[in-house]
């Protein structure tokens, strides 16, 4: 059995469990104030016949359901946060769950649990388990405490995506909305996976915009000097977009 990770670009991550494909936080279309910055590795039509899709929160660069209804399977379990449903059935999916926190949907040969998050929209994460492996899908969350609750549950996790950015929104006194490397880093200490693949650094929302409304510093570099120092028992990957891991 073999587990494989892809990112597909942003914190929009293939995941491959001996054949079973999970995709996470659908996001294959560009718009004003919404740039990868980075290249986007499959399209809806590139990908493989996928397992399950898992989304976390209602943003555009996390949950394109337009661009993703491209996809041809609309009976692919569509795993979404409670209230994020409606949008992908109204796209013509037709095998949509809503869940909460701590909330199981078992598949053939995965399991996908909703884990907490927060976030400027009601959010959640995943942990996502198959071919022997345990995978926590950090989505765009902040690092809060009830994170604390993932290790709890999920001893054993082979392999963490957790954002890095540290996204803040300048026009709301620079709320943070999403966690930073450092904050990452010492997540890392608390989950202790085996291995961790940073997510959500290269977008951009475009010079101007991103002067008016974002401020952001977090790196993968960033990433990688926090985990050394704070959970050096994580190995971390960091992954362009198309690149392969195994990992396991
Ligand atoms: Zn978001």
């Amino acid at each position: 059995m073999t587990t494989t990770v892809t990112r597909v670009t942003h914190s929009c991550v293939l995941l491959d469990f001996s054949g079973q494909h999970v995709l996470t936080g659908p996001w294959f279309s560009e718009k004003p104030g919404y740039l990868r910055g980075e290249p986007l590795a499959y399209t809806p039509t590139t990908l493989p016949a996928l397992a399950a899709v898992a989304a976390s929160h209602n943003h555009y660069d996390h949950y394109d359901v337009t661009a993703f209804a491209a996809y041809q399977d609309k009976s692919v379990p569509f795993i979404v946060k409670r209230g994020m449903g409606e949008k992908a059935r109204r796209a013509g999916f037709t095998n949509v769950t809503e869940v909460e926190p701590w909330e199981q949907v078992v598949l053939d040969g995965l399991t996908i649990t909703a884990a907490p998050a927060r976030h400027g929209v009601p959010e959640i994460t995943f942990v996502i388990q198959g071919a022997g492996t345990t995978v926590f899908f950090g989505a765009d969350t902040l690092r809060i405490p009830d994170l604390d609750e993932v290790p709890r549950r999920f001893p054993d996790v082979d392999l963490a995506l957790l954002p890095v950015n540290g996204l803040q929104i300048r026009p709301a006194l620079n709320r943070q909305v999403v966690m930073n490397a450092e904050q990452a880093g010492e997540y890392c200490a608390v989950l202790r996976p085996r291995l961790a693949v940073p997510t959500h650094y290269a977008f951009t929302a475009g010079p101007v915009r991103d002067r008016l409304f974002l401020k952001y510093n977090g790196t993968p570099e960033r990433f990688q000097r926090a985990v050394a120092k704070q959970a050096p028992a994580t190995t971390v990957h960091v992954l362009a977009p198309g690149e392969p891991l195994t990992v396991e």
